[in-house]
């Protein structure tokens, strides 16, 4: 099982105080906080091997090149890719998406269909709305019942012979819902329909194999999983990354240059124009080793049970209302109290140096579905404990009397 103490030993924030309280961090949908390991690689990276990568004879360059592309193969063996070429770093989940809404978009036309499902963030919805606009392709919502688990059965209905893409969260952020994705990509390419992930919220918390998915396009960022901020990775199958046109260009990204033509650098290079972030890149590597030394599937069980307690022990609440109460849920719990303001109980919460995030966590038609203008949302990492949950009940418990409720 884990060792708490030695784990939060490496996470110096955690002994941080906040108003004189100590922090209680269950804001870690929207980032996670860095092991000690994490924020070293960047400093050794800085002051050891700071050198531009690639076409570098010198030594520091070649260093830091070997670095860059080791880590590269890291993250592949982490979602179990094919091989390297298929990942490329971007600065996180939101330019992955763009990336692909941008180039995977060239190839289609008036009229073809993406789908999207209701529990979209909006990274994950506004950049195929600009396709949209660019190129008049057609989108459509695959619902959620009032669980918040989508309605698959629908599915069926929503693909057309013009249907190009689906594109799903993983694993939602404002419901903790994990979606079956697995059996979504299974029936898209029954219909040889592509399917991109946003992955965002599941590859820090759950096992991912991107090859047992069957996933074509796969995305998530680096700072929620104890990372670094821009940051990111793009999966793409070989064969779909060489058939979508560059995002970017300028260096890195070119074989041969001339004022009448360019011709473009293999995997992953055709996708990284300019100087790539080859310190976070390695800060990221550090960060999977350190994931992968605890093991995803003890994350996983830990911050299950931390879910399982926090929604029994709020559960107690008459007056509670839960946002998301899917059947498979990661470890956060989008709620209500009352008729307080989640802005409120969310500023009561940190008075007393508990972090929560409040607000519509960048999912407004989910909102929208519920018919609430937001929420305050607990998320959990594998850093939290059972003690902190009591914290965090009490907590509430003492803005309930506060707010009369
Ligand atoms: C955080 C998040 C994003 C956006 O990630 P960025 O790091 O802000 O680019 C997209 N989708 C989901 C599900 C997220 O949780």
């Amino acid at each position: 099982m884990l060792d708490l103490n030695q784990i939060r030993a490496d996470f110096p924030i955690l002994s941080e105080t906040v108003y004189g309280k100590p922090l209680v961090y269950f804001d870690n949908a929207a980032t996670t906080q860095k092991p000690r390991c994490v924020v070293q690689k960047i400093e050794e990276g800085y002051y050891k091997r700071n050198a531009n990568i690639h076409r570098g004879v010198h030594f520091l360059s070649q260093e830091a090149t070997e670095a860059h592309e080791a880590s590269r193969e890291e993250v592949r063996a982490f979602i179990n890719a094919k091989c390297a070429n298929e990942i490329v770093f971007t600065r996180g989940t939101t330019e992955a998406i763009n990336l692909v809404a941008s180039s995977f978009g060239e190839l289609l036309q008036a009229g073809d269909e993406i789908i999207l499902t209701q529990m979209e963030h909006h990274s994950n919805i506004v950049p195929w709305q600009l396709l949209r606009a660019r190129r008049g392709v057609v989108l459509k919502v695959i619902p959620f019942n009032k669980k918040g688990e989508l309605k698959l059965d629908e599915l069926e209905n929503l693909i057309s012979s013009k249907t190009k893409l689906i594109a799903c969260t993983h694993v939602a952020n404002s419901l903790g819902t994990i979606n079956p994705i697995k059996e979504i990509i299974r029936q898209a390419h029954a219909h040889s329909i592509p399917v991109l992930v946003d992955g965002a919220q599941s590859v820090p918390h759950i096992k991912v194999d991107v090859l047992d998915l069957d996933a074509d396009f796969f995305v998530f960022s680096g700072h929620k999983i104890y990372a670094p901020t821009g940051i990111g990775v793009l999966y793409g199958k070989e064969e779909w990354l060489e058939k979508i046109p560059p995002y970017q260009g300028g260096g890195e990204m070119i074989d041969k240059v001339t004022f009448d033509q360019t011709t473009f650098a293999a995997l992953p290079f055709k996708f990284e124009a300019g100087t790539p972030d080859f310190i976070g890149s390695t800060a990221l590597a550090e960060a999977l080793r350190y994931v992968n030394a605890i093991g995803i599937e003890t994350i996983a069980a830990y911050e299950h049970d931390l879910l399982v307690y926090a929604t029994e022990q709020l559960s107690r609440f008459d007056n509670i209302r839960f946002i998301g109460e899917a059947n498979h849920k990661s470890g956060l719990i989008s709620f209500l109290i009352g008729t307080i303001h989640p802005y409120d109980l969310g500023t009561v919460l940190d008075k007393l140096g508990i972090a929560v995030r409040t607000g519509h966590h960048c999912a407004q038609p989910v909102m929208q579905a519920f018919g609430v203008e937001g929420t305050v949302r607990a998320s959990f990492a594998f850093y939290n404990t059972k003690e902190e949950i009591d914290i965090f009940i009490a907590a509430v418990e003492r803005a309930k009397k506060m707010f009369k409720q």
